[in-house]
């Protein structure tokens, strides 16, 4: 079977209901994709469209990568599936231990998944599993974050805190606290890289220690730079302070790197270039390359070893997936790491993120711009929202984005920018420009 993509395949768009899309709104002036290659995506109506977002934060080689579809399809006639459970495939073996390899020191061993999502089920269970299996089944409580981002599945949106995604979902998991977000608008705007103010907010977890004891909490989660809450770099001195405070009690710390791994902050995990390392770290997305979906959830030799205790013919976790390290998904991301390597795109992204700031920050003077932060390939325009319609301004500035060419994500009145690590000079300025424009065109 081959598909014609540039064909009008259906004209009746009803039966499909689209995930966090105002669906109605959609279906009256659809945006629909039809090919992508290196820094661009085809629409539909044959307009090129330049990609700033890298998909959703995960095409980080740019689209259609001959090594990565060639592995696919190589695969696919070879080994179309294995399961995963008492059984295995070589290629799962060697994904693990290229990831252990490029990641800090002790985290040691991989969990498989299939998105972010489960990434952050599977590091939440193994971290409540931890303490038990340990004799520390009093260690339940989780703890996360305000305006985190953890997914969309009951643990994830439990220790998550975007109150949109939760409202409508009942009571979620009990025993879970929050720590307050870090986005503190009066004295850090405008702020390029880590801003200086706010390391203090780690020391609310002391807060929580004090309330409930130690010995009941289980795990902190935190992503080290919220990204779908509208691009949120940490404090400087602040991963650190939450490092100091999760070891001294005995809690597990949890960096949720499903955006920032691979290369989105010029090195292979935001732990690396923080230089903070934590026990378990969930990642998916750029694994792949996007081309297969995937999640990992690694974890320190530590936690590996609580579980590696008992007698031998005993599984040690009741926890995995049918799709688990998926032959397909294990070939996209051994190609894609190959061409991370091979094409040097971390330290690309690296060289590039002080004229990517520059160039962003060029931004300030224009109209409803109230702050811009920029992190290694990643930026937040914030735009004042209109009084009577949050968030309306800064769905007007996407969609006129689009029309003119360029594909920006929006969160409420933010402008969230993560292009392909490939991106070049000209791309940046279009960028840029195009956005400059919009700004200044609307009200
Ligand atoms: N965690 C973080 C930090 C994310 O940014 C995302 C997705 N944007 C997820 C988890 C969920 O990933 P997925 O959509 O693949 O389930």
């Amino acid at each position: 079977m081959t598909f014609d993509v540039t064909a009008p395949m259906v004209n009746d768009l009803d039966a499909y209901w689209m995930p966090f899309t105002a669906n109605r709104q959609f279906k009256g002036a659809p945006r629909l994709l039809v090919s992508a290659r290196g820094m661009h995506y085809t629409s539909r109506d044959g307009r090129r469209i330049l990609d700033g977002t890298a998909g959703l934060w995960c095409v980080n080689a740019g689209h259609g990568r001959p090594e990565i579809t060639e592995a696919i399809r190589a695969m696919a006639g070879h080994l179309d599936y294995a399961p995963p459970f008492q059984m295995g495939h070589p290629l799962a073996f060697d994904l693990a231990a290229r990831l252990v390899s490029i990641m800090p020191d002790g985290l040691d061993h991989v969990f498989f998944s299939n998105s972010g999502s489960e990434a952050v089920e599977t590091a939440l269970k193994i971290a409540l599993a931890y303490h038990a299996v340990r004799g520390e089944a009093g260690r339940t409580r989780l703890i996360g974050r305000e305006r985190a981002y953890h997914g969309v599945n009951f643990g994830g949106l439990s220790v998550g805190g975007m109150v949109n995604n939760r409202r409508l979902f009942g009571t979620l998991l009990g025993g879970v606290d929050h720590l307050p977000h870090t986005h503190l608008p009066a004295e850090n705007a405008f702020t390029r890289g880590q801003p200086a103010h706010g390391a203090h907010l780690a020391d609310d977890l002391e807060r929580l220690v004090a309330l409930h004891g130690a010995e009941t909490i289980a795990a902190v989660i935190v992503e080290p730079m919220a990204g779908s809450a509208g691009v949120l770099p940490p404090p400087r001195g602040y991963l650190e302070r939450l490092r100091e405070i999760t070891t001294r009690h005995g809690i597990l710390l949890i960096f949720d790197e499903v955006i920032t791994a691979f290369g989105r902050l010029g090195h292979a995990s935001a732990a690396e270039r923080f230089g903070v390392t934590p026990d378990i770290m969930t990642t998916a997305k750029a694994l792949t390359n996007a081309a297969v979906p995937m999640g990992a959830t690694l974890v320190s030799g530590a936690i590996h070893d609580a579980f590696m205790r008992g007698p031998e013919h005993v599984v040690e976790l009741f926890h995995g997936y049918t799709y688990s390290a998926h032959p397909l998904a294990c070939a996209a991301a051994v190609a894609t790491q190959e061409v991370y390597k091979a094409d040097g795109l971390f330290t690309r992204a690296r060289t590039l993120e002080d004229p990517w700031a520059d160039a962003i920050h060029g931004l300030r003077d224009l109209p409803h711009v109230i702050d811009l932060r920029t992190l290694g390939l990643v930026a937040a325009v914030e735009l004042a929202p209109r009084p009577e319609a949050p968030g309306e301004r800064g769905f007007e500035v996407f969609r006129a984005c689009y029309d003119r060419g360029v594909l920006t994500r929006v969160t409420g009145d933010t402008i969230a920018l993560s292009p392909p690590l490939i991106i070049g000079d000209g791309h940046i300025d279009q960028l840029v420009s195009t956005l400059a424009d919009v700004l200044r065109a609307i009200p």
